[in-house]
């Protein structure tokens, strides 16, 4: 069963560049799949035409069978709610506290009025609890996440996106802004949740040795095309 399907997918952006030549790839559930590269290679540009935060030029997207390009409106915000993303820089709202960012992640997922006015249940409030104490943040739910260290702030981002119960999550370079003990420390936490919860991830990383360690199969981009298909050990081998 794949989760997601990509085929042919290209992207020129408006200014000429061309980020992205034809990728073709399917990710089956449960799969924990790294994309490397280096800078530029497109990485970025592919995690957002998933979602379509970036509209592809060219291609198809397939995400649990449903075309995402002929998405729209409802459909396209009900997709969305089904991915979860993680930020290289967070994307935390700042002067708000950590369990409000969880909730920010709940957001739409009610889809009812008190939802879009950021109105939460008692539920959906110690669901995100649940969620912080999963990722260690428990005893931080009330402080404000710019008190946060990069790593806990990025934790608070992981439990955003679990806030979503997303099938599937998208991480874009999640530990590039973080201390090599802080990383592995993100790395444990998102690849650990995604196998207890069965959720499929594709997360960008441009650290290989990390890539090899933690994914089940890498893919690697280089010049918007797909260069390498497999696993750790065949990287190992080709390299
Ligand atoms: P990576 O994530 O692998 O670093 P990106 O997807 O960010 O790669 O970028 C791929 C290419 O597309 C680069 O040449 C980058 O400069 C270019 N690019 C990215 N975003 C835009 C944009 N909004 N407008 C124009 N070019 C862009
Ligand atoms: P990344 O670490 O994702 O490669 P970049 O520094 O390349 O980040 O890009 C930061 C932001 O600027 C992104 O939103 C990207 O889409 C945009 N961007 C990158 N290259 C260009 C470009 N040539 N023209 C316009 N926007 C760009």
């Amino acid at each position: 069963q794949a989760v997601l399907e990509v085929i042919g997918l290209k992207k020129k952006y408006k200014d000429g560049t061309f980020a992205l030549r034809g990728i073709d790839f399917q990710v089956k559930e449960g799969e924990f799949v790294a994309v490397i590269g280096p800078s530029g290679a497109g990485k970025s540009t592919l995690m957002r035409c998933i979602n379509r935060l970036v509209e592809p030029s060219e291609g198809k997207i397939y995400f649990n069978g449903n075309d995402m390009m002929k998405a729209n409106g409802q459909k396209l915000r009900q997709h969305r709610r089904e991915i979860g993303m993680i930020f290289q820089n967070f994307n935390l709202i700042p002067r708000v506290t950590v369990i409000d960012n969880v909730l920010n992640g709940r957001l739409g997922y009610t889809g009812s009025l008190a939802g879009a006015l950021g109105i939460f249940s008692r539920k959906d409030r110690d669901f995100a609890l649940e969620i912080l104490a999963r990722v260690g943040l428990a005893d931080k739910a009330l402080k404000r996440v710019d008190e946060l260290s990069g790593g806990q702030q990025q934790r608070v981002g992981i439990a955003r996106a679990l806030a979503q119960e997303p099938k599937l999550i998208l991480a874009d370079e999640p530990i590039a802004s973080l201390d090599p003990i802080t990383s592995e420390n993100i790395m444990e936490y998102i690849y650990n949740i995604c196998r207890e919860d069965g959720i499929t991830c594709l997360i960008n990383l441009h650290q290989v040795e990390i890539a090899k360690r933690y994914a089940t199969r890498i893919i690697g981009i280089r010049e918007g095309k797909k260069v390498f298909d497999g696993t750790p050990d065949e990287l190992t081998r080709e390299v």
